[in-house]
């Protein structure tokens, strides 16, 4: 991990209107990401994790504050920009996969790799995440941990700067989360990804490089581990 930020967040807000009710997701959130860090944002249900991730993903813009990526303020991007960056910088996992039911492993991944100039092969990602014989099943013929590491080989074949995770093992047992964990710790390690993982789980917090404790739509505390475990010690 180096101390170049990727990503800078400022004063963040966002606040939702369900008619009467004002919903303040976000409160005031500044937040740097570095490039090539582990982040975990650990907080608990409704607490702003994943309103969080979706603005940092370009997939939502905040009421207030910027959002930059580089040199690019998302908060101010026109839809093109969000698109390109989304495309093209970021990998998402989620909670329950969001595999396309109809097509199969090979083909969930081979959709991806066809957004970006010069992807990884299918084949070597779905192979690295140990499905290398099981890339013509389809979906609903893979274990939960299965899908995941589909999805995991999705996110990877564009060769994502960013990989941001919400809750990426908050559907499996611990010995297959931990597996899948193995998974995103290995796209940091050796691909170098700067990775953000969002979970409820304490016991997660013990992999990052850093750990961002969320609280009522607020970062309320920044915690930098000198010793990150592995996943395979972690424990919950
Ligand atoms: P977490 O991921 O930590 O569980 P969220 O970011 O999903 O929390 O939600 C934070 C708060 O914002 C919650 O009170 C939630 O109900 C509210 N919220 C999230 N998305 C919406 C939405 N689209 N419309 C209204 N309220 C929302
Ligand atoms: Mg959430």
């Amino acid at each position: 991990m180096n101390e170049n930020i990727l990503m800078k967040l400022e004063r963040v807000t966002k606040t939702y209107q369900m008619g009467e009710v004002r919903v303040e997701a976000l409160k005031e959130t500044s937040l740097d990401i570095y490039e090539g860090e582990l982040l975990v944002i650990l907080g608990p249900s409704g607490s702003g994790k994943s309103t969080l991730l979706n603005i940092v993903g370009g997939m939502d813009l905040p009421t207030t504050g910027s959002v930059y990526y580089r040199e690019m303020d998302l908060a101010q991007a026109g839809d093109a920009q969000l698109t390109r960056y989304r495309r093209n910088e970021v990998g998402f996992v989620f909670q329950y996969y969001n595999l396309i039911p109809d097509l199969t492993a090979r083909e969930n991944v081979e959709l991806a790799a066809g957004l970006v100039d010069g992807p990884l092969s299918t084949d070597s990602v779905l192979a690295a995440v140990g499905l290398g014989d099981r890339m013509g099943h389809f979906p609903s013929q893979l274990s939960g941990g299965e899908q995941q590491r589909v999805s995991i080989a999705r996110a990877m074949v564009k060769k994502p700067r960013l990989l941001l995770c919400d809750e990426p093992t908050g559907a499996l047992d611990n010995l297959t989360g931990r597996m899948i964990l193995g998974l995103l710790e290995a796209a940091n390690r050796e691909q170098g990804c700067t990775v953000v993982i969002v979970t409820h789980n304490t016991s997660i917090s013990d992999m990052a490089h850093r750990v961002v404790r969320m609280s009522s739509g607020a970062a309320a505390e920044i915690i930098v581990n000198s010793e990150p475990l592995s996943p395979e010690r972690i424990e919950w």
